[in-house]
């Protein structure tokens, strides 16, 4: 192995089987493609993107909350054990590593990763400062050294509209087609966006709202986690129906169709209605995601990297580069 970096600590840092972090003899994968014997895993959340692709047979240890705990048993089939649950704010130790989880409001269970060694290292992974009616928000962004911050919606483009505004929008929207007597049904993500529209009609409205498709597996998981009221059909009266696809329907009965998901700022749909509700911080969350941790350098990963960093710099003034896949001493 050949380490890089200017002298001096021994912590090191790379893009490489997820982000991998290496201090001495310790190291350790945050949400890693594939567990590796003998090294612990950390997974963030349980969008597939960021649990290992062997989780159902995994060569190593993995760790999680306890609500990603339990939708990544019900999603990938893990056996029984797997992983190994960690609550917000309890710390694990590996060797002179020590990790602590906390609330990164983007999902049911997401969390943030603080890596203590010789240096304080926050990964966000998927983040939204704001939270989510269904998502606990960050209670704090603990001041770092390094902040390693993802950037999906890392650019000045991609602002998003005020969530709280969206929301009416999609309740005004379902209920005008309830009126014409038509059922709307609306399309999110499995796990995020399918409770936080749940808990949207809950909290601003009195439709019953029915949940279809693996969105309704993924809800069931978070019974316990996430308190939402919800029912599996078929629905009598006026109802909502939040699914992951659009179902297909019984004869005779006229639907309207509408997405929700952050990306329809970038292109929206030809056959449904659209709403830019999103489960990320936008560019400017982001960036005050940076600004909190206040560190003396941010490592962008997963999406516009080069863009937030060159933003980071500009708009902050701190220092920022992607994340190398060659080893790197960020301090
Ligand atoms: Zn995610």
């Amino acid at each position: 192995m050949i380490l890089e970096g200017a002298g001096g600590a021994d912590l090191r840092v790379r893009l490489g089987n997820g982000i991998e972090v290496v201090q001495g003899e310790d190291r350790i994968l945050l949400d890693p493609a594939r567990t590796e014997a003998g090294v612990p895993s950390l997974v963030t959340h349980a969008h597939s993107d960021h649990v290992p692709r062997d989780v159902g047979r995994p060569i190593g240890p993995v760790y999680a909350t306890p609500a990603t705990a339990a939708v990544m048993r019900v999603r990938y089939r893990t056996p029984p054990g797997v992983p190994s649950e960690v609550g917000f704010g309890e710390t694990l130790r590996f060797g002179d590593l020590r990790v602590t989880p906390l609330p990164a409001g983007h999902v049911p269970g997401s969390a943030m990763f603080l890596i203590e060694g010789e240096a304080r290292i926050l990964y966000t992974g998927d983040v939204n400062p704001r939270g989510g009616l269904s998502v606990e928000p960050p209670d704090s962004i603990p001041r770092s050294d390094v902040v390693i911050v993802e950037s999906t919606y890392g650019s000045p483009s991609l602002a998003l509209p005020d969530q709280d505004e969206v929301r009416l929008e999609v309740v005004e929207w379902a209920a005008s087609v309830a009126r014409s007597g038509a059922v709307p049904v609306i399309r999110g993500y499995s796990l995020g966006k399918a409770q936080e529209l749940i808990k949207t009609f809950n909290s601003l409205s009195n439709m019953e709202v029915v949940v279809s498709g693996e969105a309704l597996a993924v809800t069931r998981a978070l019974d316990g986690f996430v308190d939402l009221d919800y029912t599996e059909g078929p629905g009598g009266g006026r109802h909502v129906v939040v699914s992951n696809r659009f179902p297909g329907w019984r004869p005779g009965s006229r639907v309207e169709r509408a997405v929700a998901t952050g990306w329809v700022v970038v292109r929206r749909p030809r056959s449904a209605a659209a709403f830019p509700l999103s489960s990320h911080a936008d560019y400017w969350g982001l960036l005050e995601v940076v600004e909190r941790a206040d560190p003396e350098v941010a490592l962008t990963v997963a999406g516009r990297t080069r863009e937030l960093a060159e933003s980071i710099e500009k708009v902050l003034g701190i220092g920022s580069r992607p994340l190398p896949s060659r080893w790197f001493s960020p301090i």
